[in-house]
């Protein structure tokens, strides 16, 4: 049951409202995935036909609505986030998700991150962080910095676990 392969090459998302955990882990996998906690499904539905992303919802009405004008979307059936993933995964075709800090995108916004050296981040970051990280990045829209300590091993450790079914 594979996409189109404009979807497989590069897919994006939009992620319903309640699946915020999901739109910051797509986020940090490096995939563009729109996220609103607060929107009515006419206007996600119009915003994910415009941007060509595909919906993630475990809404059946909004999944139906969707499917009506011609969007692609991805039904999540399971309440397990791992187990979610798997839905995500088995339906883009993926054989596996590899993590990468240098394609990560900002989990607060969703834009593209910049790596970023160590001694201009100094005085912004605590001493201890900046000891035990090497790799940081900065988000190019909301300027959050990132360390591969917190976000990138924690992710890590998720991706392996979903890899390994
Ligand atoms: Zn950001």
């Amino acid at each position: 049951m594979g996409m189109q392969s404009d979807y497989e090459k590069n897919p994006s998302f939009f992620v319903d409202a309640m699946l915020g955990n999901i739109a910051k882990k797509l986020r940090l996998m490096g995939y563009d995935s729109k996220y609103e906690a607060d929107i009515g499904d006419d206007d996600l539905i119009n915003s994910a036909q415009k941007d060509l992303r595909i919906i993630i919802s475990r809404d059946e009405n909004l999944i139906k609505k969707a499917s009506k004008f011609g969007i692609e979307s991805i039904f999540l059936e399971k309440q397990e986030e791992i187990k979610q993933f798997h839905e995500i995964i088995n339906r883009l075709g993926l054989k596996s998700i590899k993590i990468n800090g240098d394609n990560a995108r900002c989990p607060l916004c969703n834009s593209e991150t910049n790596p970023i050296e160590k001694h201009n981040i100094s005085d912004k970051i605590p001493a201890k962080v900046l000891e035990k990280n090497k790799k940081f990045w900065k988000c190019k829209n909301c300027g959050k910095i990132f360390w591969e300590g917190s976000h990138i091993a924690n992710l890590q450790k998720f991706v392996s676990e979903l890899n390994e079914r």
